[in-house]
C-alpha cells in the first residue's frame, strides 16, 4: 500500500463536514436562525417557509443587526460575537457561541444574509452559492435587523439531500422547532407561514393570560385547561411553568418541554427527576406532558456538551434533581392529597 500524504481540507469541504453535525434538515436551519435572532434581541421574528423549507427558508428579525464590515465574517467558521475567551464559556448567556451555524448552513445551501444596524433602512447584503464562499458585500434596503434566506438546502450535497423527507414531514419538524422556541420566548412576536399560508401568528405575550393563550395554541386547549401551574424559587433555582395532570398523560413522550435558562434541553437528570415525581400517579407506559422552565446561575450549568446544545451538564446534579423532584411532586400532591401522605416531602 502506498503511503497516503496529508493535505489540508479546503474551507468549503471542512464546513460541509461540520454541517453534518449542525444541519440535519431544514428544521435545524430554522432552529439555528431563530436562536441567532433571539440572541440579537429581536422582539419580532417572521419565518417564511416554502416546500417544507426544502425550497426556501427565510427568517427576518428586528434585532441589533450586523455591522457591514462583519457580514462576510459572520459566514466564516469559528467566527462569533458571543464569546471571546475560554472563561466566557463558564457562563454563556446566549443560545449560540460556537460560531458554526451560518458557515455550516452557507456551505450546503444558497444563502443570503442582509442586515442593518440603522433605522434609516440602509443595509448590506452578502450572498453565497454553497461552493463559492468568498462573499462580497453589496448595499441593500433593510430596516434595522437581519434577514437570512436559505434556498435549495443540500443542493450541492446529494448524499444529504437523499435523506430529506416529503415537504409536509419536513414542515412538521419545522413546526416543532418553532413551537419549542415560541414557548421559551413569550416576549417575542413570532409569525410562521408555509407556502403563503399563515400557520402561527403570535404577538408578544407579556401577561399570564397572553402566555396561556400561546401555550394553548401550541400545546392544545385541553393541556392548558387541565395544567397545574408551578412557580417556585429556592436557593438560586427557579422552576415555573405547567405540569400536565396525570390523567392527561400520553402514550408518547411527545409533549415534554423543558428549558434551562431559555434553552431547550433533553437531560437525563431532568427526565429522571420528573419521572420520579410522577411515579406514583402515572399508569405504566404513560408519559406526562409538561412545559417547564428552570432558571439557574449560568455558571452552574455547562452548555458546551454537544454541537446542537440540547444536552447540558449541571454542576450540582444532585441538588437540581432533588429540587425538581420535590417541587414537581408537591405540585402534583396538592391535587392528589389522598395519594400523597403529608409527611412525604
Ligand atoms: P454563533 O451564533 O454561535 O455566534 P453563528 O454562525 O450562528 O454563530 O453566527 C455568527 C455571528 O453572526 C453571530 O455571533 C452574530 O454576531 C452574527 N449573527 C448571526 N445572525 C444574526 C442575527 N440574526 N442578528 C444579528 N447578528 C447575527
Ligand atoms: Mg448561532
Amino acid at each position: 500500500m502506498t503511503l497516503a500524504r496529508i493535505n489540508r481540507l479546503d474551507v468549503q469541504l471542512a464546513n460541509q463536514i461540520a454541517a453534518g453535525e449542525v444541519v440535519e434538515r431544514p428544521a435545524s436551519v430554522v432552529k439555528e436562525l431563530l436562536e441567532n435572532a433571539i440572541d440579537a434581541g429581536a422582539t419580532q421574528i417572521d419565518i417564511t417557509v416554502e416546500e417544507g423549507g426544502i425550497r426556501l427558508l427565510q427568517i427576518r428579525d428586528n434585532g441589533i443587526g450586523i455591522h457591514p464590515d462583519d457580514l462576510a465574517l459572520a459566514l466564516a467558521r469559528h467566527a462569533t460575537s458571543k464569546i471571546k475567551k475560554l472563561e466566557d464559556l463558564d457562563a454563556v448567556a446566549s443560545l449560540g457561541f460556537r460560531g458554526e451555524a451560518l458557515a455550516s448552513i452557507a456551505s450546503v445551501s444558497r444563502l443570503s444574509l442582509t442586515s442593518s444596524q440603522l433605522d434609516s433602512g440602509i443595509g448590506w447584503c452578502v450572498q453565497t452559492e454553497g461552493r463559492d464562499m468568498t462573499a462580497s458585500v453589496s448595499p441593500a434596503h433593510h430596516a434595522r435587523g437581519t434577514t437570512v434566506t436559505v434556498r435549495d438546502i443540500f443542493f450541492n450535497t446529494p448524499a444529504r439531500r437523499k435523506f430529506l423527507k416529503s415537504a409536509p414531514t419536513e414542515f412538521s419538524h419545522i413546526e416543532e422547532v418553532v413551537r419549542r422556541l415560541s414557548l421559551a420566548n413569550f416576549d417575542v412576536g413570532i409569525n410562521l407561514q408555509h407556502n403563503g399560508n399563515k400557520r402561527w401568528h403570535f404577538k408578544p405575550a407579556p401577561s399570564d393570560l397572553d402566555k396561556l393563550r400561546r401555550v394553548s395554541t401550541l400545546c392544545g386547549q385541553s393541556f392548558v385547561e387541565d395544567a397545574i401551574p408551578v412557580d417556585v424559587s429556592l436557593s438560586g433555582l427557579q422552576l415555573y411553568g405547567w405540569l400536565g395532570r396525570p390523567s392527561m398523560a400520553r402514550s408518547q413522550a411527545d409533549m415534554q418541554y423543558f428549558y434551562v435558562n431559555g434553552r431547550v434541553v433533553r437531560d437525563k437528570v431532568v427526565n429522571h427527576a420528573i419521572r420520579t415525581a410522577y411515579r406514583d400517579v402515572l399508569a405504566p407506559n404513560r408519559h406526562p406532558a409538561f412545559v417547564l422552565f428552570l432558571e439557574i446561575d449560568p455558571a452552574a450549568v455547562d452548555v458546551n456538551v454537544h454541537p446542537t446544545k440540547h444536552e447540558v451538564r449541571f454542576r450540582e446534579q444532585r441538588a437540581v434533581h432533588e429540587f425538581l423532584a420535590r417541587h414537581i411532586h408537591r405540585a402534583l400532591s396538592a391535587l392528589h392529597t389522598t395519594a400523597y401522605p403529608e409527611s412525604e416531602a
